[in-house]
């Protein structure tokens, strides 16, 4: 389609194609039953998710002992950060309201967002195989026998797949590798060394790419399926994977109870969640819009170069479009946002669920990580820092149209905003600086 006809779509487009910052409001957007309609995952399905998590603890705690302090479940922090909102409306921002921090750049394992859909999708089909080859014997058995020298045994006889950008390689390497899998992982260009490095040393194969994510997905996926003993994880249409980030949602509502925080017709919680194909963002969507209604509105940032889910979602192709079709690059700082081309399956559940959309210059990331650094301690990588655009651009004249909209202008002073630090913890301290020491305007 030419650029013309998709202005004419939606004239968002126009500036989106000049590699513009942009802030979108998604025209299909329904409130909570009219948006639940169409979607045929239900709350039962991150409910199974969740059970299945919980299942697994003992088998997680013995893999990693790291998580014995939270009895195996792979939970972050939620930190209330009032110095960078402080920070950040010293430097034009107008945030209202409590501006509070999701960690799962300190998830255990994995450092990132993938710690929870990229594990549970391995977990999942590892009891898939446990059960069909008799190791468990029912789901009360105790799981923490996966981990014993026989079981392995039967595991070393699969191979798991997957094509990444570096972090869901990561996930998926390093929890395939404790269970006793066989492991390849096919990285597109835009991965890091480091992270490579680090899967190589725990035993897993890494095959690099000259090419972009969607070619080493396509590659991985077509070797896995000439192979009957390999498992693909399929990060363009994985339902398993979906789930288990929308288990995110459950523990988080369970954080802000905690912290006496009510989310309410006059409370809303505004999220705000990197995207690169959209899995992981699309998952905890799900989840936070299931929970909380039409309280919960749910912000994707994406990169100004590699707006996939954006574009797709604002032409209406999905995943019939890529960035490189209206001239953009795809390249960006944002490794873990490097993606061209956005899911179909996350594009379609989202049309009816998803508030909107900001991009971000890649300069930015690197201000909002010095600035989190400085103001809290806390180092979260640069994709991750695409979050912070989420409330400068809403609580800005630019978000004005929305929080008309939808009625919340003497509510914003109650907000509870929340940007969603995806990933950090496993990036080497030599890369932090010079991360710290990036300056791209
Ligand atoms: C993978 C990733 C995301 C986005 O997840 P998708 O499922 O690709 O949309 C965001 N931030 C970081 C750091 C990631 O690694």
């Amino acid at each position: 389609m030419q650029l013309s006809e998709l202005i004419k779509k939606d004239p968002a487009i126009e500036r989106v194609a000049k590699a513009e910052e942009v802030i979108w409001f998604n025209p299909g957007l329904r409130c909570r039953d009219a948006a639940f309609e169409g979607i045929s995952l239900t709350m039962a399905d991150i409910d199974d998710a969740e059970a299945r998590l919980r299942r697994f603890a003992p088998f997680i705690m013995r893999c990693f002992p790291e998580t014995a302090g939270n009895g195996g479940i792979i939970e972050s922090p939620l930190t209330e950060v009032e110095h960078v909102r402080q920070r950040l409306n010293g430097h034009g921002g107008g945030i209202g309201g409590r501006l509070l921090l999701k960690r799962d750049s300190d998830l255990a394992i994995a450092g990132s967002v993938k710690a929870r859909g990229g594990i549970y999708e391995i977990l999942k089909h590892t009891e898939e195989i446990a059960l069909e080859k008799g190791l468990l014997s029912g789901y009360d058995d105790d799981y923490a026998k996966l981990a014993g020298d026989e079981c392995r045994g039967v595991f070393s006889q699969y191979t798991v797949q997957v094509g990444s950008t570096g972090n869901l390689g990561l996930s998926i390497g390093i929890m395939s590798a404790a269970v006793g899998y066989k492991v390849i992982v096919h990285m597109s260009a835009d991965a890091k060394q480091w992270k490579k490095d680090l899967l190589r040393s725990k035993g897993v194969k890494v095959v690099e790419y000259k090419s972009d994510y969607s070619e080493a997905v396509k590659r991985g996926r077509e070797l896995s399926d000439a192979d009957p003993m390999s498992y693909f994880v399929d990060d363009e249409n994985s339902v398993a994977l979906f789930l288990g980030y929308a288990v995110a949602a459950k523990r988080l509502k369970a954080q802000l109870e905690d912290m006496g925080i009510e989310i309410d017709e006059n409370r809303p919680l505004i999220a705000y969640i990197p995207c690169g194909v959209g899995g992981a963002p699309g998952g905890i969507a799900f989840g936070l819009r299931l929970l909380f209604g039409d309280n919960a509105h749910v912000f994707f940032v994406e990169p100004t170069q590699a707006p996939c889910m954006l574009l797709g979602m604002a032409s209406g192709l999905n995943n019939k479009i890529c960035v490189q079709d209206v001239g953009l690059t795809g390249l960006t700082h944002a490794d873990g946002l490097a993606v061209g081309r956005p899911s179909g399956f996350v594009g379609g559940v989202m049309k009816t669920l998803l508030a909107g959309e900001m991009t971000v210059e890649d300069y930015k990331l690197y201000d909002y990580m010095r600035a989190l650094l400085d103001t809290e301690g806390i180092f979260i990588e640069p994709s991750s820092c695409a979050a912070f655009e989420g409330p400068m651009k809403l609580c800005s004249r630019e978000g004005e149209e929305y929080i008309g909209r939808h009625g919340l202008e003497d509510k914003m002073q109650n907000a509870i905003h929340i940007p969603w630090a995806t990933g950090g913890r496993l990036v080497p301290e030599e890369i932090r600086k010079e991360y710290m020491s990036t300056y791209l305007k």
